[in-house]
């Protein structure tokens, strides 16, 4: 027996310690909760994609009373970017979100699904996504999905 040890690389920055380039994707993002659909969870979140051609598209969180209907933000994002620009692979995603009292104060972590969404864009494009998660406190950066998905699932595996 012996232990498999991995290693996540996760960067915290202060908002002022990013590029404006990258303020200015995590404002779009925070800007994008207004446009969310949360009746149910008032929990708004918004996503911000950076395309390789510099389009940056968006996406909120759309609920449904029948509950799994709903789809997340960072889904809503890389669906609708690959569905309108199925040529341009994504360069960097970031994700914010808001309750009633504001946003929140440490950065938001995608959920399982939305991971292994933005996992099969990187393997469909060939290209880590960069991802940034806001949080008032502080801003995570992580280079690739693989850092929050560690021994992830995707097509290799099935070819063994
Ligand atoms: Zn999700």
């Amino acid at each position: 027996m012996k232990d498999l040890q991995i290693t996540a690389i996760i960067k915290v920055y202060q908002y002022d310690e990013l590029n404006a380039d990258d303020q200015k994707l995590i404002k779009t993002a925070m800007e994008a909760t207004a446009r969310s659909y949360a009746p149910y969870s008032h929990f708004s979140v918004g996503a911000a994609a950076l395309l390789n051609n510099g389009t940056i598209v968006t996406g909120t969180n759309q609920e449904n009373a029948a509950y799994p209907s709903g789809l997340c933000a960072e889904r809503t994002t890389l669906f609708y970017a690959n569905s309108q620009y199925p040529d341009q692979a994504v360069k960097a995603l970031a994700v914010a979100a808001k309750t009633e009292k504001g946003f929140i104060q440490t950065p938001i972590p995608p959920c399982g699904a939305c991971r292994q969404v933005i996992l099969e864009t990187e393997k469909r494009y060939g290209q880590p996504i960069r991802i940034l998660l806001y949080g008032k406190e502080c801003i995570y950066e992580v280079k690739s999905i693989s850092d929050l998905l560690p021994l992830s699932f995707d097509a290799s595996a099935m070819e063994e």
